[in-house]
C-alpha cells in the first residue's frame, strides 16, 4: 500500500444516492469521470477481473465460445432491425468525419447474427453459442446508483444459434444453468423471475433480480417461491358470479359524478343499496380510452392509431406500462381532445359500455365502433355502476355477460398485495429487485431480419433460432456490495475481494515488519493474494480503518505482540474469530480460514 495508486477517502462523495456508489468510491475502487460513466482504479478493476473469471469459466464450460466485438458500429445493421429508431434516444448516435452514420453498441444481436451468417452455412455448424464480455453504451435518461445504472458499463452478452426451436430450448437451459452456477459463485442472491420479452421480440424470457430495496424493478413472489416481474403478471380468470338474483339493469340520475369519487357519493346520497351496504369504487366500471399506436404491418403500409377502451374496476389504478405491454410491438398512450371528437358517441365521464365494442357495432347510429377490453379482473356474471353515455346519468345493475360483453380480456390494471398469482398457488406478495442478468428466447426476429439462414439436412434455406443472455458484470459487482457491506465499509466475499488476506503491519519496530514481510511472501508463494500495509508513517488507527473501508475478508496484523512474544494476530475484517498464532504459523492459519470461507 506505499506503492498502491489508491486514496481512500474519509468523507462520502456528495453525489452517492446508494452505499455501493459511497463506499466503492470511498475505498478507493472506482472514481467518476461524468454522470453514469466511471474510471476503475487499480483495487477496482482487480474485482472486474475476478468477476470476470468466474463468468469466462461457466460459459466456456457450457461451450460457449469467448469473441470480441467492436463497441463503435455503423449503422445498417441496426437499421435492418429498426433499431437505429427503436432505441429513441438511449443510444449515442455519432458520425464520422464523412458524415456517416454510427452508434456506440447498446448491445449485440445485430452483429453476432451477421458474423454467423458470413462465416456458417450449414446445420452442420449448428448449435454455437458466442459470448463476449464488453463496453456497452446507452444514454440511460437518469444514470443513477453508481455502476448500477451506467451511461457506460460492463456486459456480458452471449448468443445461441441452432437449427430449431428444441435446440434454442437446450442453449437456453444450458445458458441459465451456468447463470445460476456464476451468482452463486459471486455470492450474490437473486431470484428468477417470468420476464415480458420488451422491445427486442421474441417469447419465453427470464431475469435474474438481486432482491434490493433499491431496485428499480418490482417483482411478485408467489408462496410456492415462483415469482414474476410485474409486467408480466397475468391475472388468472376469476370465477364467474351467478347474476340469476341481480336486480334489472337501470338508467338513474347521477348529476356532476364524472370521476369516481363523486360518482360513489351520488350513488350513496340518491340509489342507497337495498341491503344496506355502501357503494364503493370497487361497483364502479370506468372505462378509459387509449390510443394504440401500431407499427406498419401487413395491413398498413404505415404506422396506424387505433382508438380502444378498456373497462377498468374503479378501485385499481391504470398501469400503462402493464396495458402497454399487451399491445407491443405497439406503444401506448391516453386517447387526445382530438381522439375523442372523432367518436361523437363518447360523453366525456359518462362512456358506457353501450357504445363500446360488440353493443357498439350492433348501433347504426355510431360511424366508427372501438374494441372494448375488458380488465382481467372483471368477472363474467358481475355486477357494475358504469356510464351511460348521457351527462349526469349512469347504469346500474350493469351485469358483464348478461347486458354488455367485451372484444376480449387485458391486463390494465396495477397489481395489488394479495391478488391470485398467475399459477394459482396463492397470494402475490411485492419486493423490489435490481436486474443483473436476462435469458431470452428471441426466435427468429433477427435471423427473419437479417437473412441469417443455414441449409437444413434436405437442403432447404431455414432460418436459424436464436437466444440471447446478458448479464450485468459492473452492476453485479454494486449488487455485490449493496449486499456485502456494514457502516465502516466494504465486506467482499473471498471469491471476489480484490486479495484475500489483508496483511498490516504496524509501529516502528523493524522486527514486525519483518514478520509481516515473511508473512506476505509465504501467502504468495501458496497462491494467496494479498494486500500488504507496509506504510511507515501512518498510524495503527487509519491503517485499520482503510481495511475496514476496503473489505478484504481477513485480515493479520504484526505489531507490538509480534515484537514482545513473536504471535500475529489474525482475525476477520469485523475483528471476529481473533487469535493470536506463533508468526510462522500464521499462513497456515490463514490458509485453513480462507478453505472454510470457500
Ligand atoms: P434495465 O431494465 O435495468 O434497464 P435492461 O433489461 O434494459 O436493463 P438488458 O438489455 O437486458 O438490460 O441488458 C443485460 C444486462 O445488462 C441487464 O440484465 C443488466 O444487468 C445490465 N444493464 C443494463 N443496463 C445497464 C446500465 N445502464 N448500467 C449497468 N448495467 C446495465
Ligand atoms: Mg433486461
Amino acid at each position: 500500500m506505499s506503492t498502491l495508486f489508491l486514496r481512500t477517502l474519509r468523507e462520502d462523495p456528495a453525489d452517492a444516492d446508494v452505499d455501493s456508489a459511497r463506499l466503492l468510491q470511498r475505498a478507493g475502487y472506482i472514481r467518476k469521470a461524468a454522470p453514469g460513466i466511471w474510471t476503475w482504479l487499480p483495487l477496482g478493476l482487480r474485482v472486474l477481473n475476478k468477476v470476470e473469471a468466474i463468468v469466462r469459466e461457466e460459459l466456456n464450460g457450457i461451450g460457449a465460445q469467448e469473441v470480441h466485438f467492436p463497441a463503435l458500429l455503423p449503422r445498417e445493421p441496426y437499421e435492418a432491425t429498426h433499431r437505429w429508431e427503436e432505441y429513441g434516444e438511449n443510444i449515442f448516435r455519432l458520425k464520422d468525419r464523412h458524415k456517416a452514420d454510427y452508434l456506440l453498441a447498446p448491445t449485440h444481436e445485430e452483429m453476432f447474427t451477421l458474423l454467423v451468417k458470413d462465416m456458417y452455412s450449414s446445420y452442420k455448424d449448428l448449435p454455437v453459442t458466442l459470448y463476449q464480455i464488453q463496453t456497452k453504451y446507452r444514454d440511460e435518461f437518469r444514470p443513477r446508483a453508481g455502476l448500477i445504472r451506467g451511461r457506460e458499463f460492463v456486459m456480458k452478452d452471449a448468443y445461441s444459434f441452432t437449427v430449431d426451436e428444441e435446440g434454442l430450448r437446450k442453449a437456453y437451459l444450458d445458458e441459465r444453468g451456468a447463470y445460476e452456477r456464476i451468482f452463486h459463485r459471486l455470492g450474490v442472491d437473486y431470484v428468477i423471475v417470468h420476464a415480458m420479452s420488451g422491445p427486442m421480440g421474441g417469447s419465453a424470457s427470464e431475469e435474474f433480480l438481486c432482491p434490493l430495496a433499491i431496485g428499480e424493478d418490482t417483482f411478485a413472489l408467489a408462496p410456492d417461491g415462483k415469482a414474476w416481474n410485474v409486467e408480466a403478471l397475468t391475472t388468472p380468470r376469476p370465477e364467474d358470479v351467478d347474476f340469476s338474483s341481480a336486480p334489472v339493469l337501470q338508467e338513474l340520475e347521477t348529476p356532476d359524478s364524472a370521476t369516481i369519487d363523486t360518482l360513489v357519493s351520488q350513488a350513496n346520497a340518491l340509489h342507497p343499496r337495498e341491503d344496506g351496504r355502501a357503494w364503493t369504487a370497487a361497483d364502479t366500471l370506468k372505462n378509459l380510452v387509449i390510443a394504440v399506436k401500431h407499427p406498419e404491418d401487413a395491413e398498413h403500409d404505415k404506422p396506424w392509431r387505433e382508438i380502444v377502451a378498456v373497462g377498468v374496476p374503479g378501485d385499481r389504478q391504470v398501469d400503462l406500462k402493464r396495458l402497454e405491454a399487451q399491445f407491443a410491438p405497439a406503444e401506448i398512450e391516453e386517447a387526445t381532445e382530438d381522439d375523442l371528437k372523432a367518436h361523437p358517441e363518447f360523453v366525456r365521464g359518462y362512456i358506457g359500455p353501450r357504445v363500446l365494442g360488440p353493443q357498439a357495432r350492433a348501433n347504426e347510429s355510431i360511424a366508427d365502433p372501438v374494441r372494448y377490453l375488458m380488465d382481467a379482473h372483471v368477472a363474467r356474471g358481475s355486477e357494475w355502476i358504469t356510464g351511460a353515455d348521457r351527462t349526469g346519468v349512469h347504469l346500474f345493475h350493469a351485469v358483464y355477460g348478461r347486458d354488455f360483453e367485451a372484444d376480449g380480456v387485458v391486463e390494465a390494471v396495477e397489481v395489488r398485495h394479495g391478488d391470485m398469482s398467475p399459477d394459482g398457488s396463492g397470494p402475490l406478495s411485492f419486493q423490489r429487485g435490481v436486474e443483473i442478468g436476462q435469458v431470452f428466447q428471441l426466435g427468429l426476429k433477427y435471423s427473419n431480419a437479417l437473412g441469417l439462414k443455414v441449409l437444413d439436412p434436405n437442403g432447404k434455406a431455414v432460418p436459424v433460432w436464436m437466444g440471447c443472455y446478458g448479464i450485468g458484470v459492473s452492476r453485479v459487482i454494486a449488487c455485490i456490495a449493496e449486499a456485502h457491506h456494514d457502516e465502516r465499509g466494504l465486506d467482499w466475499p473471498a471469491a471476489i475481494a480484490p486479495a484475500q488476506v489483508h496483511v498490516i503491519a504496524t509501529g516502528k519496530d523493524q522486527k514486525a515488519f519483518d514478520a509481516a514481510d515473511a508473512l506476505v511472501a509465504e501467502l504468495e508463494l501458496r497462491g494467496i493474494e494479498v494486500l500488504y500495509d507496509d506504510r511507515r508513517k501512518v498510524s495503527p488507527g487509519v491503517k485499520f480503518k482503510d481495511a475496514e473501508l476496503i473489505g478484504v475478508p481477513l485480515v493479520a496484523v504484526a505489531g507490538r505482540d509480534t515484537v514482545s512474544n513473536g504471535t500475529i494476530e489474525v482475525r476477520t475484517r469485523t475483528g471476529a474469530d481473533l487469535a493470536a498464532v506463533p508468526a510462522d504459523e500464521a499462513a497456515d492459519e490463514l490458509v485453513r480460514r480462507l478453505s472454510a470461507l470457500g
